[in-house]
């Protein structure tokens, strides 16, 4: 499995704005921001995409989306937000680290891009 550049965001080996952290995740703001508010989730652990996640992961996923909840509620998203998975090229996915966007502070269109 080969490394991302959220590896070494997750060993602090660079730097990045980081909002919240625990045992099995980390939320950092996106370096190329689509919306006021738009930070990153991900596992500790190097999935690569969702297509590749398995039952074992069923724990790990279920706290990914309470971290997306907590981390949105702690950045005063209060009127709403988008939660946003891209998973394998036509998803549009560039890092192969499974990320949750989180997007908020702006209306959000739909149908998405
Ligand atoms: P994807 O297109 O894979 O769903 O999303 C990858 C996201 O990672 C993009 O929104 C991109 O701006 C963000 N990103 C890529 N490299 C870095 C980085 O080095 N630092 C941060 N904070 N975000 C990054």
């Amino acid at each position: 499995m080969s490394e991302t550049i959220f590896d070494k965001i997750i060993r602090k080996e660079i730097p990045a704005d980081i909002v919240y952290e625990d045992d099995l995740a980390l939320a950092f703001k996106d370096i190329n921001p689509q919306a006021p508010v738009h930070i990153l989730v991900i596992p500790k652990k190097p999935i690569p995409q969702l297509s590749e996640a398995n039952d074992d992961d069923q724990a790990l996923l279920g706290h990914l989306l309470l971290t997306v909840k907590k981390v949105a509620t702690e950045a005063g998203l209060s009127n709403g937000y988008r939660v946003v998975i891209n998973s394998g090229s036509d998803g549009g996915q560039t890092v192969y680290h499974l990320h949750l966007h989180i997007l908020g502070d702006r209306q959000m269109n739909w149908p998405p891009g």
